[in-house]
Order: structure tokens, then sequence, then C-alpha cells
């Protein structure tokens, strides 16, 4: 009997639009190109070309992509989360500087920002000229961050900043930073270009995870800016969130690509490798696994489709996308080392791309709110308590 692709058994193809299925193959080929060939080397080297990825990306449009205006190609958000489910599929490095980019760094100025602030960054940020990060986390504050001690003081006309964020993806290789800091009316964003004075950038080593990413601690060192640096909408902790929501939903969807990627080449070369005397996809153990990851599979894609959908219709509430982050991480992560499993010794080499993906998704696991910080998003929606403090 032939094979079935995991994601065909459904015939899941037939609830997206042809539009929807040309962006994704467009990605796809770009990923199969630019990607595929060169990532095993990116992550052993702990080092991706990013701002070159960056202006192929955005020659694509896949920089903003569900923005509208100011050079973003104003996409549905299922066309979207199909992008970043092709670029993850590649490395979920490669999805995250997407992500970064266009859901919290450009979402971020094209929702809080002022018109000269959407002028001056988001076409550059949508060709990929212009690299940008997203500040909010700290070092004694990850997933607390209304406590954050990143102060922004108003001095005459400037603003003087003073604090340290980290963890931030992009802010090696960026041109500006928003940067969460908490003012005299509350936590407001700020746009920092990263050549100003008293701003530095370490860039964080020895990760094991997401080496096909740049990471970086941004000091900021009494720095100065102009009165207008602030984004003039969305003073308080709601404005960030509202970034990470956008951005959970490409990651709900980028995870399943990590996934698929790795369930294929299980199934591949489960295929291929005989055990005694046969492929070891014909034994019922294996098969037992490969049916269930492919179930999770497609029950992760129906949910992300569902609230892409959603999204579209402008209905998509915040406890939606954490039942969808925390679902489909998840999942993700169980299927790539439950495929780990299935290549047995061939699994931990870089040859193969399930343990870097694996490895990948603890990341993708714990950034844009941890597990449990979703459960208890959830937990407090069905119960109406909070158990957060
Ligand atoms: C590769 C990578 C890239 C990242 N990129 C960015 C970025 O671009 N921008 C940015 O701002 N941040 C970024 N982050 C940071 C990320 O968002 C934080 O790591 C995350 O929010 C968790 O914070 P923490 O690491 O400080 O963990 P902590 O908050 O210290 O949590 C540690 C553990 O305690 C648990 N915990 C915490 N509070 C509770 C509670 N109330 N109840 C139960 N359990 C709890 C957590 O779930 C977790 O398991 C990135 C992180 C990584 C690893």
């Amino acid at each position: 009997m032939a094979r079935t692709a995991p994601l065909a058994l459904l015939d899941l193809d037939s609830l997206l639009s042809e539009e929807e299925i040309s962006i994704r193959d467009v990605v796809r080929r770009v990923v199969d190109a630019q990607v595929r060939p060169y990532v095993g080397h990116w992550f052993e080297d702990g080092r991706a070309p990013g701002r070159e990825l960056a202006k192929q990306f955005g020659e694509l449009g896949l920089l903003g992509m569900h923005l509208h205006g100011y050079g973003c190609a104003g996409a549905s958000a299922v066309a979207y989360g199909l992008a970043c489910m092709e670029l993850e599929a590649g490395d979920s490095g490669v999805r995250s500087l997407v992500s970064v980019q266009g859901s919290l760094a450009m979402y971020a100025i094209a929702t809080f920002g002022s018109e000269e602030h959407k002028q001056r960054w988001l076409p550059p940020m949508a060709r990929g000229e212009s690299i940008g990060c997203f500040g909010l986390t700290e070092p004694d504050h990850g997933s607390d961050p209304a406590s954050m001690s990143t102060r922004a003081e108003q001095q005459g006309g400037e603003w003087l900043l003073r604090g340290t964020k980290t963890w931030i993806t992009n802010a090696p290789i960026a041109d500006v930073a928003v940067v969460w800091a908490r003012a005299g009316d509350g936590i407001r964003g700020f746009v920092v270009p990263t050549d100003t004075d008293g701003v530095r950038i370490n860039e964080i080593a020895h990760k094991l995870s997401l080496r096909a990413s740049a990471t970086g601690e941004i000091v900021l060192d009494d720095v100065r800016l102009p009165g207008d640096a602030a984004l003039p909408e969305g003073i308080g902790l709601r404005a960030p969130l509202s970034c990470l929501t956008e951005a959970r939903l490409g990651i709900s969807w980028g995870a399943l690509g990590a996934a698929r990627e790795c369930l294929e080449a299980a199934i591949a070369y489960a295929c291929e490798r005989e055990q005694f005397g046969r492929p070891i996809a014909g034994f019922q153990l294996t098969q037992a696994k490969l049916a269930d990851m492919a179930v999770e599979l497609q029950k992760g894609f129906l949910l992300a489709l569902h609230l892409g959908r959603l999204a579209d219709d402008g209905r998509l509430r915040p406890e939606q996308v954490s039942v969808a982050k925390l679902n489909n991480v998840r999942e993700a992560l169980a299927i790539a080392r439950q495929c780990r499993t299935i290549l047995g010794a061939n699994g931990i080499s870089l040859e193969y791309p399930v343990l870097r993906h694996a490895n990948n998704l603890e990341s993708v696991l714990t950034y844009e709110g941890t597990s449990e910080i979703h459960q208890l998003v959830i937990g407090q929606r069905l119960t109406g308590l909070s158990a957060f403090s």
C-alpha cells in the first residue's frame, strides 16, 4: 500500500483556500532551498546568517506579513500561521527570527507607535533591512513581567532608561529594540535604536537550544532618548501582553512544523531501517508510536486553524491562544522526543533533524509564556480564580 503523509490522513488541505496553499508552498520551497541544506551547520556553529535570511524573507513579504500598510503584506492570520509552520519545519530559530520581527517588534510599533515611528521603522523592517527585537524579560523577572525593574524617567523633554533585559531574540543583530520599562504612569514601550549611547548588547553563548538564533542581553545604562521615543498608545502591561498573544498564535502553528518534520523523518527512517529481518516500521510498537503522533499532529493543526479563523474574524481571545500554545508546543516536543527513539542512535545525530528540533522546542516551551503560565491562564478562565501569586 502507498504511504500517506501525516497531515494528508484527514485531508486537512481541503480546509485551506487555494491562496493559503500557494503561500504555504512558496514558503516550503524557500525553506527547502535556503534553510534545510545549511541549518544543521548553523545549529552546530551556534550562528545563523540572520541578516541575510531577513532580507530574503523580506523580499517574499514574510516579515510583518499579517500587518497592513507601511510595506507589510496584509495576509490573513491563517496564511501567516502556515508560513510559520513551514519556517519552523526548517528550524525553530528561523521561525523565531520572523516571529520576533513581525509579531513582536513590528506589531508593537504598528499597534502602539506614532505615525512617525511607523513611517521610520515599518517599511525597512518589512524589507528585512532593519532588524527588530522585543525586550520584556529581565534577569530577575521572567514569568512575572509586571514586577520589572527597568525604569524610564522623564527629564526635561527627554527619557532616561535604566535596566537590563535578557534572553532577547535577535538582540545581537538588531537595529532597533522595543524595550518595556516602568514609567511614572505605568509600563510603557520605547523605540530604542541599538546604536544609542548607553545601549550595550551581549550575546548569550553556550545555548543547547535555538542555536540557529541570535539571543542577547540588552544593558541600558542611563540611555537618553528623545521625548517622542515612547510608544504613545497602550500604557500598562496590557500592551506587551497583546504583542505576546499575537506571537503565540504563530508559535502554535510553528511548533507543528517542527513536529511534522520529525514525524516525516521517523516514518522514512522506520520504513528503511531493518532489524530482526524486516523494516522496523512493520513492528506494531513502532506503528502505535507513529499513529499516536499523527493523531496529535492533526489535532494540533485543527486547533491552530480554528484559532487562525477566529483571529481573521476578529474574535480571538488571549486564553484561547493559551490553549493552542500549551497544547501544540507540548505535543510537538513529545513527538520530537518520540521520533528520536525511532531513529535509535542515529536520532542523536545532526544528520537527522529530530534532536535539533526537540532541543529547540525546549526553548519554545518556555518562551512566550511557559506551559505552567498558560495552564494558569486557562485555570483562571475555568474557575474565575487567579492562582498566579
Ligand atoms: C531562546 C529564548 C528566547 C527568548 N526570547 C525572548 C525575547 O525575544 N523577548 C523576551 O522578552 N523574552 C524572551 N525570552 C524569555 C522568556 O520569555 C522567559 O524565559 C519566560 O517568560 C520564562 O521566564 P524565566 O525564564 O525567567 O522563568 P521563570 O519565570 O523564573 O520560571 C521558572 C519556572 O517557574 C515556573 N513558574 C513561574 N511562576 C509560576 C507560577 N506563578 N506558578 C507556577 N509555576 C510558575 C515557570 O513556569 C517555570 O517552569 C526568551 C527565552 C528563551 C529561552
